[in-house]
């Protein structure tokens, strides 16, 4: 009996030791990545804007030091739920450094993350407030804010290199959640998958891992109602559920 209990024991810590070793795989991978994207200036114009609004602030927030560079991806890198965004906002990620941090689309993603279990608080403010991710990271088409919200195709395409890899290195995702159609067509022709399928939000595509079409919770898309939060929910409980089936 004794050797059978010590047998399980040895068995727990060796399968503890392997886990270990896999997790801290997968967490430096992207620590390694997020420091070349927050290094990164390879797109002039953006490399400008970001900088100057840094400089030039909004006066609301003219105590912050803003973070005024590229803002890295978030969350757990052996997550099951990707969501992908478009980009930083100007005086939201670009002012905190982390993902949909400190504006309004980040009040609806957070609050509906949380709500569906994949964040550990619903509001994010700051990136030293306590939020965690919860099998769930987030990444972006292009990883600096640009003028408008408008990034060009060219900006896309060069920032595309990030996102490839991250698809590649994020072994666990079985569920992506692209956030407007910008971000939807980018992770399809980052995928290869073509023709593009048309867009439309809450449609589940069937594809590995499973994508979910939502719109952008952008002011434009919540102040006209074109998106509630009820439809947002419903994008978030949705991925729950597929995981669930899992
Ligand atoms: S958008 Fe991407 S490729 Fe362009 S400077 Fe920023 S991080 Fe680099």
């Amino acid at each position: 009996m004794w050797d059978a209990m010590g047998r399980r024991a040895a068995a727990t810590r060796e399968l503890m030791a392997s886990w270990s070793r896999v997790h801290s795989a997968a967490v430096n991978w992207a620590e390694r990545l997020h420091a070349r994207i927050v290094r990164c200036r390879r797109c002039p114009r953006l490399v400008q804007w970001r900088e100057a609004v840094a400089r030039q602030k909004k006066r609301e927030f003219c105590d912050w030091d803003y973070w005024g560079r590229p803002v890295p991806s978030f969350g757990d890198p052996e997550a099951r739920l990707l969501v992908i965004g478009l980009a930083p906002a100007a005086h939201g990620a670009n002012r905190t450094g982390r993902m949909f941090t400190g504006d309004a689309s980040g009040r609806w993603l957070y609050r509906a993350l949380h709500r569906a279990g994949f964040a550990s608080q619903p509001t994010s403010e700051r990136r030293d407030d306590g939020l965690r991710l919860l099998d769930c990271y987030i990444t972006a088409a292009i990883h600096c804010a640009p003028p408008g919200n408008k990034p060009l195709p060219h900006e896309i395409a060069r920032c595309n290199d990030f996102l490839r890899e991250e698809l590649a290195r994020l072994k666990s995702v079985r569920v992506v959640i692209a956030l407007g159609r910008i971000a939807f067509e980018t992770y399809c022709k980052t995928r290869g998958i073509a023709p593009l399928p048309a867009f439309a939000h809450n449609r589940v595509y069937n594809y590995s891992p499973w994508l979910i079409g939502s719109y952008h919770p952008s002011r434009q898309n919540t102040n006209t109602g074109k998106l509630t939060e009820p439809m947002f929910d419903a994008v978030f409980a949705r991925a729950r559920e597929l995981l669930d089936t899992q």
